[in-house]
């Protein structure tokens, strides 16, 4: 498959499809944990033909999964991939590209991340790749629990930030597209500002009560179910995915204060209107 030169940053357009159908992709994936597998799955059962590596040895699972893996990184960048799936933690991001040999590529090849924030992987891919390689930035908003079950509906949220071969680039976007998702064209940016208002308030909320220890009782409220199962599906990722939704994302550590000052004000409040019915009471 060669590269078309007809279209530089489309970041602006409303369509993820291109009008040739869609092709069977060989992808590459980097960073085979928990969302790589997830993510493997799927592709696997589209067709695609999937390889992988990661730090960890997953011989064994990927020999299960007839999905080839590479302990040496060189043989899988000079592997014939059409795209290479960056699926590592987004505080190993740059340590795991920086280490990779990427003059070894043969081939122009479409880089995608799904990173759970999208401006940081945007500037270092920008940074490490040769300018040649195509770079499409993607969130999932959903995981292997949200998702057991089918990912219709659930948003995956990209911006096509260096895409030139577009045949290519609709062909990974229609993996999710084809599964129902709600395809959400954003630019980076936005993205880390609507997801430190959204994602890393509700994460935040969640640690916070896995902290007080809240367990589910035998008189639960339907809020109280809903905060049970807030504080277990946070504390299913791992912490460095939540510390990195913090460390990398610019806009994080505003609503960590925004939270902060509101407990606060929330606080403030019911001592006032405490102090108010004591004064009342003692007249
Ligand atoms: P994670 O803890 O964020 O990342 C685990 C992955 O990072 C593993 O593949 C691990 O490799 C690799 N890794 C961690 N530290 C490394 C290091 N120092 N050097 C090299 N590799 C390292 O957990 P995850 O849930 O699998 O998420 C993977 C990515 O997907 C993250 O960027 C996350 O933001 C994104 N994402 C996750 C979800 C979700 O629901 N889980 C949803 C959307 C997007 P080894 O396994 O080889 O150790």
């Amino acid at each position: 498959m060669s590269s078309s030169s007809s279209s530089s940053s489309s970041s602006s357009s409303s369509s993820s499809s291109s009008s040739l159908p869609p092709q069977t992709l060989k992808v590459g994936i980097v960073g085979f944990g928990t969302f790589g597998q997830f993510l493997a799955k799927t592709m696997i059962k589209q067709g695609h033909t999937t390889r992988a590596t990661s730090r960890t040895d997953y011989s064994q699972l990927c020999h299960q999964l007839d999905v080839p893996f590479f302990r040496d990184v060189i043989p899988f960048l000079e592997a014939d991939n059409d795209v290479i799936l960056i699926c590592t933690s987004i505080l190993s991001l740059s340590e795991v590209l920086n280490s990779m040999p990427l003059r070894r590529l043969k081939r122009h090849t479409l880089f995608v991340d799904v990173l759970s924030v999208k401006e940081h992987p945007r500037n270092v891919l920008l940074q490490v790749l040769p300018e040649n390689m195509d770079v499409l930035c993607t969130h999932p908003m959903f995981g292997p629990e949200s998702g057991k079950n089918g990912w219709k509906d659930l948003p995956l949220v990209y911006e096509k930030v260096r895409v030139r071969d577009e045949t290519r680039c609709s062909s990974f976007l229609h993996i999710f597209e084809s599964e129902g998702c709600r395809m959400v064209e954003m630019s980076c940016e936005e993205h880390d500002k609507v997801a430190a208002r959204s994602q890393f308030l509700s994460h935040s909320i969640g640690r916070i009560l896995a902290e007080m220890g809240i367990e589910s009782t035998s008189m639960n409220t339907k809020s109280f179910e809903t905060l049970v199962k807030l504080k277990e599906s946070t504390t299913n990722d791992s912490f460095d995915l939540f510390s990195g939704l913090f460390i990398h994302n610019r806009f994080a550590q505003q609503e960590l204060m925004n939270l902060e000052q509101s407990f606060e004000k929330v606080k403030q409040r019911l001592l006032k209107k405490m102090s108010e019915q004591q004064s009342l009471s003692s007249v």
